[in-house]
């Protein structure tokens, strides 16, 4: 079959990868010269709202999907006439938006943090009196790795958050004290078929996630955030990857997001499962049946940012995904994984992998 996906980031080349392995092609649609799914097929190069680029791109395909949460709604809207679009739109739309999102959540029972819409300074002073301090201010859309977002911790900060966020829709959410942040990522069949796979704790620094571990060892937490994702895909008669990110805070899981694609916390998935995030969504898009989620040890997955370290290329114990970008500070070029029998071990080895890359800061900054 032939795959249209919409954006060709590093997600999009090891979605284009996992159709390979399968026997199918990806055909990219990307604004940006020389991006990184061009090592996995064929890029468009238009913008992501060109309704006669995405009419060809749906023409020339059996079914479309996206590799970021950020594609123009309407656009795609026309298109799904024309083929399968999944994940279904509202599911992007849901995701799009962070008052929406969390809405549903709280309509299925998917406990979040107390939060209230901001649309005025009245709105941001009452929503402060309301929530307690501190409280997170974020744009409801458009946000991405802790972009358009910021704390606010007393109330002389109330004037420069609404200076530098007033001008667009926001939403405040509580100030979540988490003990550490986990997500559940799973894929669903269009006959309503669910994997889930085992999940991940993550530890991000500044907004942008640096070191993912699998899996938790806690069948309480895991059940039960399984079991949240579960109810959200069957909701948003899902088809495809998802992952439903939480903070966990005395044993409790709040939500915090839901990403409708195959997401950066499941790379880990790629040599520490049978069956890869990425391989999955394209079962699910394509009418397979999906692969087992199990897991075969205990993953570490580290996020190489800014640059990749020479020694990353020659590890004896990790395997180096390098995504073939410019190196930027801040910007994902690649990540390596490892896998080892126990947890215990793979934590040794994940201190190991960090000083052979000189990633030893990488962490500081995250919680544990
Ligand atoms: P987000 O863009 O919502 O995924 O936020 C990026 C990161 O900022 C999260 O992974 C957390 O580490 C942190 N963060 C976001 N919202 C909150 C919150 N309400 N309480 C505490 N930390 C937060």
């Amino acid at each position: 079959m032939r795959i249209g996906v919409i954006g060709a980031g590093q997600l999009g080349q090891m979605l284009g990868f996992a159709a390979q392995e399968l026997g199918d092609d990806c055909r990219f649609l990307d604004p940006s010269s020389n991006p990184p799914a061009g090592a996995a097929g064929e890029v468009v190069t238009a913008a992501f709202d060109d309704l006669r680029a995405l009419g060809e791109l749906a023409a020339s395909c059996d079914v479309l999907t996206y590799e970021f949460e950020n594609v123009p709604v309407d656009p795609l809207r026309q298109i799904a006439g024309q083929v399968p679009v999944y994940p279904p739109v509202a599911a992007l739309h849901h995701a799009q938006d962070r008052l929406l999102e969390k809405r549903l959540f709280s309509e299925l029972d998917i406990p979040v943090a107390d939060y209230r819409p901001v649309d005025s300074r009245a709105d941001l002073e009452a929503a402060v009196a309301a929530i307690g301090l501190p409280l997170v201010l974020k744009t409801r859309r458009l946000g991405y790795d802790g972009k358009g977002q910021l704390v606010i911790r007393q109330q002389s900060d109330i004037d420069s958050a609404w200076n530098s966020l007033g001008d667009t829709p926001l939403i405040a959410e509580a100030w979540v004290d988490f003990d550490f942040e986990v997500s559940a990522i799973g894929a669903r069949e269009p006959s309503g078929e669910m994997v889930i796979y085992p999940l991940t704790q993550n530890q991000h620094a500044d907004g942008i996630l640096r070191v993912s571990r699998a899996p938790v060892e806690n069948v309480g937490l895991s059940e039960l955030a399984a079991a949240h994702l579960g109810r959200l895909l069957e909701r948003l008669d899902y088809v495809g990857v998802a992952a439903l990110e939480f903070f966990v805070a005395d044993n409790a899981l709040t939500a915090n997001e839901l990403a409708p694609r195959v997401h950066n916390s499941g790379h880990w998935t790629i040599e520490g499962t049978i069956t890869s995030q990425f391989s999955n969504h394209v079962r699910a898009i394509t009418g397979r049946r999906l692969g087992s989620p199990a897991a075969r040890g205990h993953a570490i997955m580290i996020n190489l940012i800014g640059d990749i370290p020479a020694a990353a290329r020659v590890l004896a114990m990790g395997h180096l995904h390098d995504y073939g970008k410019a190196p930027r500070v801040g910007r994902k070029l690649g990540h390596v994984t490892a896998v080892a029998e126990s947890a215990t071990s793979r934590d040794l080895l994940g201190e190991e992998l960090l000083t052979t890359l000189g990633l030893t800061g990488l962490l500081s900054g995250a919680k544990k």
